[in-house]
């Protein structure tokens, strides 16, 4: 293929129209073949629409303490809502899912963005103005707020928490650390790598309190932290998305046609039902 043809099958891949489209692609080959199985009118293996890290495998990168998002079980499976719609989405394109080992999540854009290490990243990832500047992202696949965590004995309000003493937690570079920074500036944050870390930090005492993406909150507290209670759940009205490499468009159409069936065929509301109880979130 020509570099210009390339570009032009790459745009018509992601378009899902490619049988009928390729007919119109003056390339002298054979108008006929589809791309997914037929390479006789070039000596060249098909070009597939996106790039992969490695062949038919679609690489995921994550931070890998989000329960019920990605987090490793006892086993030590790396399992959870976002590793499910992965594999759904890998099944939808042929691929077969892997997850890098856990990463820091304030790393997981600049890996996506230099590219090498991972095709994607689903790691219950907000979409945001700053992320959109490194990084393509999907259409959303999930709603998401973010919940102020404080001991179940704690008799502090929000306001009361705006002051130098209090130690609030949260997890580097996160929306939840946004927030802290714009409406409790008064605070003394703690960014920690880990979510459970800063969980036990408010139990033990050590923190007063933690921000965190509201499933999350809800999850661990009724796994795990029962010391703990929501004082307040934040409507910030985000959206989690799959973040993509701006120089993948082709991945970012596949993924995209993948969410949508995944929503319509009814896989979407098994994944929720199946980690949230609901359908309804
Ligand atoms: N949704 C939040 C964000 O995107 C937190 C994500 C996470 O900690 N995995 O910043």
């Amino acid at each position: 293929m020509t570099s210009m043809n390339r570009r032009n099958f790459v745009k018509i891949a992601g378009a899902a129209g490619a049988a009928a489209l390729l007919a119109g692609c003056d390339n002298g080959g054979d108008a006929e073949q589809t791309p997914a199985t037929d390479d006789t009118a070039d000596d060249t293996p098909d070009e597939a629409p996106y790039t992969l890290v490695k062949e038919g495998v679609l690489t995921n990168v994550a931070e890998l303490g989000f329960s019920p998002f990605e987090y490793i079980d006892e086993d030590g499976n790396t399992v959870g809502f976002d590793v499910d719609l992965s594999n759904a989405i890998a099944e939808k394109l042929g691929l077969t899912c892997e997850w890098l080992p856990n990463q820091a999540f304030d790393t997981l854009v600049p890996t996506i963005e230099q590219g090498g290490k991972a095709d994607i990243c689903i790691a219950g990832m907000t979409i945001t103005d700053d992320r959109l500047e490194h990084v393509d992202f999907s259409d959303p696949y999930l709603n998401s707020n973010q919940a102020l965590i404080v001991s179940a004995s704690s008799d502090a309000t929000t306001e009361s928490l705006n002051a130098e003493e209090i130690q609030i937690a949260c997890q580097t570079g996160t929306t939840g650390d946004e927030w802290i920074q714009e409406n409790l500036p008064n605070a003394t944050r703690v960014p920690l790598s880990d979510v459970t870390a800063g969980m036990m930090g408010v139990s033990t005492g050590s923190y007063q309190a933690m921000v965190i993406d509201l499933p999350v909150a809800q999850n661990m507290l009724a796994q795990s932290f029962s010391d703990l209670k929501i004082l307040e759940e934040i409507p910030t009205g985000e959206q989690y998305a799959i973040a993509v490499s701006k120089d993948n468009p082709g991945l970012l159409d596949a993924i995209n046609d993948a969410l949508a069936q995944i929503e319509e065929d009814g896989t979407m509301d098994e994944l929720k039902q199946k980690w949230f109880g609901t359908t309804d979130i």
